[in-house]
C-alpha cells in the first residue's frame, strides 16, 4: 500500500476508535486468522458487582457451643452435689466459653466481617473483581451503620491470575481463586459451584489460612460481543477463549457466544504459552485483552489488541488499542486493514 493509503487507513481507524501503532501493525492485522479473547473486561464489561456472599457454616464453633452447653448442664448438676465442686466446674465452663469465643473470632468470621477484611485488602488492587468487592464493602458498611474506617493493610501483595493478600487486624487475609474445592468446607464448596454454574466468578476469602467466605461476583457480557464474535467468524477468524477464571465460569460465558475452544484457569504465562503453541501450529495469532494478566500474551502474539478501558500494562504491550468501548471495533479494524492493504489472506 502507498503511504497515502496507510495514512488514510490510520485516520479512518481513529474515526472508528481504533488506534494502530504503525504500518506494520496494520499489515499484521490484515493477516491474522486466530483470535485469542480474554474473558473478564474483554468479552464482559468488567464492571462487576457482588451478587452474594456465603460464610462458612460453623461446624467447629457449633460443636464447641454444644460442648459448652453440656458443661453448663454438668455445672448445674454439680450445684446440687456440692458448692465447691460446682465452682470448679463453673471455672471450666468459663474457660470453655472463652475458648469457643476465641475460636469463633479466629476461625469463623461473619460474612460481613470477611467482606470487610477482603475489601481492605482489595483496596490495593485495580482488578475488576477488586473494585466490585470494595464497592460492596462500602455498601455493607453503610447498611450496617459501621463508621469505622477500613482497617490498615500491611504486607500487601497481588499475584496476577491468583488474587491478593495482606495483613489486616493481625490476620493474614487472602482474597482470590478458590483452588481445590475438596479442601473447602461443604457450604463454601457448594457456593463456589453454584456461582460458577451461573457464569459468576467465585472468590474465596481466607484468614490465617482458614477459608471464611465465598464472594460471588457477577459480570455481564458486553452487549456488543455477540455481534462482534459473529462478525469475527464471518471474517474467517477462529475465536479462542483464554481466561484466568475457572472452567465452569468460562464454559457458561463461551456457551452464550458459541465459542468452543476454551482455555480456563490460565495463569498469565499460560496465556502466553497458548499463544506460542497456536503460532507453532501455523496460526497468525492476535490476542485481545485488558489486564495486567494479559500483557505477556499480548506481547507474544503476532498482534496485540488492548481494550482502551484496560490497564496501562495491557495497552503498553499492544499494537492496537480499542478506544471505543465496543468489541465490534475489533472486526472493524480487521476489515479496515484488509480493505486498505488488499484482501490477500
Ligand atoms: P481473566 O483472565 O478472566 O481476565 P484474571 O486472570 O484476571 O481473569 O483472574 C483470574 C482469577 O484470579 C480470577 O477469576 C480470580 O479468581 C483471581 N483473581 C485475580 N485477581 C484477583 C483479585 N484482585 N481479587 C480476587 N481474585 C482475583
Ligand atoms: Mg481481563
Amino acid at each position: 500500500a502507498t503511504p497515502t493509503a496507510l495514512l488514510a487507513a490510520t485516520g479512518r481507524g481513529a474515526q472508528l476508535g481504533i488506534l494502530v501503532s504503525g504500518p506494520q501493525a496494520l499489515e499484521r492485522l490484515r493477516r491474522i486468522d486466530t483470535l485469542v479473547l480474554d474473558k473478564t473486561g474483554t468479552l464482559t464489561t468488567g464492571r462487576m458487582s457482588v451478587v452474594g456472599v456465603t460464610g462458612r457454616t460453623d461446624a467447629g464453633a457449633v460443636a464447641g457451643r454444644t460442648d459448652t452447653g453440656s458443661a453448663v448442664d454438668a455445672a448445674d448438676e454439680a450445684v446440687r452435689l456440692s458448692t465447691a465442686e460446682a465452682e470448679a466446674v463453673r471455672l471450666d465452663t468459663a474457660q470453655a466459653e472463652a475458648a469457643v469465643r476465641a475460636a469463633e473470632e479466629t476461625v469463623s468470621l461473619t460474612p460481613d466481617e470477611a467482606v470487610r477484611l477482603a475489601a481492605a485488602v482489595e483496596h490495593g488492587s485495580e482488578h475488576p473483581l477488586a473494585r466490585a468487592i470494595t464497592a460492596y464493602g462500602d455498601t455493607r458498611r453503610t447498611a450496617l451503620g459501621d463508621h469505622r474506617p477500613l482497617p490498615a493493610v500491611r504486607r500487601f501483595a497481588a499475584t496476577a491470575g491468583y488474587g491478593v493478600t495482606g495483613e489486616v487486624d493481625g490476620r493474614t487475609v487472602t482474597v482470590g481463586r478458590p483452588g481445590d474445592l475438596t479442601e473447602l468446607p461443604a457450604a463454601l464448596a457448594d457456593a463456589v459451584r453454584t456461582a460458577e454454574d451461573a457464569g459468576h466468578t467465585a472468590v474465596l476469602v481466607t484468614a490465617d489460612g482458614t477459608p471464611q467466605a465465598v464472594v460471588a461476583v457477577g459480570d455481564t457480557l458486553r452487549p456488543d460481543c455477540y455481534r462482534a464474535v459473529d462478525h469475527l467468524r464471518r471474517l474467517g477468524l477462529r475465536p479462542v477463549l483464554a481466561t484466568g477464571d475457572r472452567a465452569a465460569t468460562a464454559r457458561a460465558v463461551a456457551g452464550h457466544l458459541g465459542i468452543t475452544e476454551i482455555h480456563a484457569g490460565a495463569l498469565p504465562e499460560e496465556k502466553a504459552a497458548l499463544v506460542t503453541t497456536l503460532k507453532e501450529q501455523g496460526g497468525r495469532v492476535a490476542v485481545v485483552g485488558d489486564g495486567i494478566n494479559d500483557a505477556a500474551a499480548l506481547a507474544h502474539a503476532d498482534l496485540g489488541i488492548a481494550m482502551g478501558s484496560g490497564t496501562d500494562a495491557a495497552i503498553g504491550a499492544a499494537d492496537v488499542t480499542v478506544l471505543r468501548d465496543d468489541l465490534q471495533a475489533v472486526p472493524d479494524a480487521v476489515r479496515l486493514a484488509r480493505r486498505t492493504l488488499g484482501t490477500i489472506r
